[in-house]
């Protein structure tokens, strides 16, 4: 395989590090070395915020006709690429094919979002607020606003972000995960055909240095993170210090509770789908089963039936249904809760190290189902983002929700259940941000806003829909009276209506 060279773009073009500092890109179905990527210094961060700054002016006075044009036919483009970004995700994540094609359409629905802008862009009026005096708010852009993503959705994440604060009329700066980086290269050259003017849209790679020097440059007005959570309190702290907007949504531990009246097996085919959907690697992924008495020996058995079934292969075969883990260290931190679950008490149901695989030096670990969790254990108190399903067996509803609770996690949930009353009492009770109704992966649609609670996001406002217009734009408030003899006289009075 020849080796690829990753690097910046920044105005509009690629651009050299002239760092000479660089990573490794691997292709985890095999284990190779596959290219590296160039890692930004202060010279071209100083260069990618430049570029993003000078563009400002234009951008924001360009029209929302014209915005929405470019929007369009960046949406085109995405769809006609689809498959070679999906291709482009799956060799450098591990994700099989069809999952990283849905993350492509998942972020095109942004993109469609977005392009409804000179409508999500309307601000209020009210004539005659006072005599002959109208009151009016108009919404606009931030200025140089940086977005940081991490490596399970290199092109969905991202795309939670840009295209709205585009759309906005804001200039962008991506800061992608470094395991990963080709998806957010490919996706900057397709804004360049549909026509968007240099400098909009830049990437840069890197590390915390890449990350550090965008949260201490005075011209970036705002940050969006998505990654981990010690990550995402360092974002949020450091950003708002620095006196920047920021929304830095953070890792989690999801939980599916089953309740007795379920449908076992719809149940146990939504905890397989997403607790092995992408090797576990989605901060939407379930990873730990709440079995409520009596349901706990049936369901964990309809569990690993299906479990026996999964074919672990290649991203790029179509018959895989689940990939590698993203790289070697990864792969062996996952694995150690194999063995310190066991060790804290817990059963190993299935053992994802027995799994059949690939051969060669690939980052595979099976499915992995844990009976018997308590919540001491560290494979319940850590987020492990792996392919290794908890079963933690409660006594009744009430248990289950002081279960959720006590959790510091808060990022989605499902609760899986015929009777009504019980989902919405759920509904209604749960401290997490996105729940579903026998639904495993509630993400919200894209005109909706992403988001947990408690340590999975920090900041005020979610991603996308209108809570991500509203981070990305200002609110400014006018009143206007235009002037006739009338209004003639000085009064030192506060003004009140009349
Ligand atoms: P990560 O926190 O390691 O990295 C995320 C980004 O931060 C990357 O761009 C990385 O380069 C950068 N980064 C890493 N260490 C840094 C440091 N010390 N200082 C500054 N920047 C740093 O996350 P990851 O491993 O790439 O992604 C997996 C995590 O992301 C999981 O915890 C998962 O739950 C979370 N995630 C959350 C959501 C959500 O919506 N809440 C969505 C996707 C992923």
């Amino acid at each position: 395989m020849s080796s690829k060279h990753v690097t910046h773009w920044i105005n509009g073009k690629p651009s050299t590090s002239v760092a000479g500092r660089r990573g490794d890109i691997y292709e985890p179905s095999t284990g190779r070395l596959s290219g590296t990527v160039d890692f930004a210094a202060q010279a071209e961060i100083d260069a990618a915020v430049a570029a993003a700054k000078a563009a400002f002016p234009g951008w924001r006075d360009t029209s929302l006709a014209q915005r929405a044009k470019i929007l369009f036919r960046f949406r085109e483009l995405l769809t006609e690429h689809r498959d070679e970004l999906a291709r482009l995700i799956s060799s450098e994540h591990g994700k099989v094919v069809s999952d990283a094609a849905g993350e492509v359409a998942r972020g095109l629905e942004v993109v469609e979002f977005a392009c409804g802008v000179p409508h999500l862009l309307k601000g209020g009026f009210s004539e005659n607020v006072s005599s002959r005096v109208d009151a009016y708010s108009i919404l606009q852009p931030l200025g140089v606003v940086a977005g940081i993503t991490p490596f399970n959705f290199p092109a969905m994440v991202p795309m939670w972000m840009f295209p709205v604060a585009i759309a906005c009329g804001n200039t962008f700066i991506l800061k992608p995960s470094e395991k990963d980086p080709s998806a957010s290269v490919r996706l900057a050259e397709l804004w360049a055909e549909a026509g968007l003017p240099d400098g909009v849209f830049n990437v840069l790679h890197g590390d915390k240095i890449a990350v550090d020097g965008l949260l201490h440059h005075p011209d970036v007005k705002a940050v969006s993170f998505v990654g981990s959570t010690p990550i995402a309190r360092y974002i949020y702290e450091t950003a708002a210090r620095k006196g920047k907007r920021v929304q830095a949504l953070g890792g989690a531990k999801n939980h599916m509770v089953v309740l007795p009246d379920a449908d076992l097996d719809l149940a146990a085919d939504a905890a397989v789908s997403a607790g092995f959907g992408s090797a576990g690697e989605r901060c939407m992924a379930i990873s730990v089963v709440v079995a409520v008495d009596p349901v706990g020996d049936e369901l964990l058995s309809k569990i690993n039936e299906r479990v026996a079934r999964l074919k672990v292969g290649p991203g790029d075969d179509p018959e895989s249904e689940m990939g590698p883990l993203v790289t070697r260290e990864h792969r062996d931190k996952v694995a150690s809760y194999l063995d310190s679950g066991v060790a804290q008490g817990a059963t190993l149901a299935v053992d994802g190290r027995e799994t059949r695989v690939p051969d060669g030096e690939g980052f595979w670990l099976g499915p992995t189902v844990l009976d018997h969790v308590t919540p001491e254990m560290d494979a319940y108190r850590d987020e492990i983002f792996g392919p290794v399903l908890s079963i933690v067996r409660v006594g009744s509803y009430e248990e289950a929700m002081a279960l959720l609770d006590a959790n510091p996690y808060g990022n989605g949930t499902a609760i899986f259940t015929n009777d009504g009353g019980a989902a919405r009492r759920f509904q209604n009770e749960v401290e997490v941000g996105m729940v579903g109704i026998n639904v495993p992966i509630p993400v919200p649609m894209a005109y909706y806003s992403f988001g947990g609670w408690k340590a999975s996001l920090f900041g005020d406002s979610h991603a996308h829909g209108m809570e991500g217009v509203h981070f990305y734009t200002r609110t400014k408030a006018v009143t206007a009276r235009w002037l006739d003899p009338s209004h003639g006289g000085v009064n030192l009075g506060f003004p009140t209506n009349g």
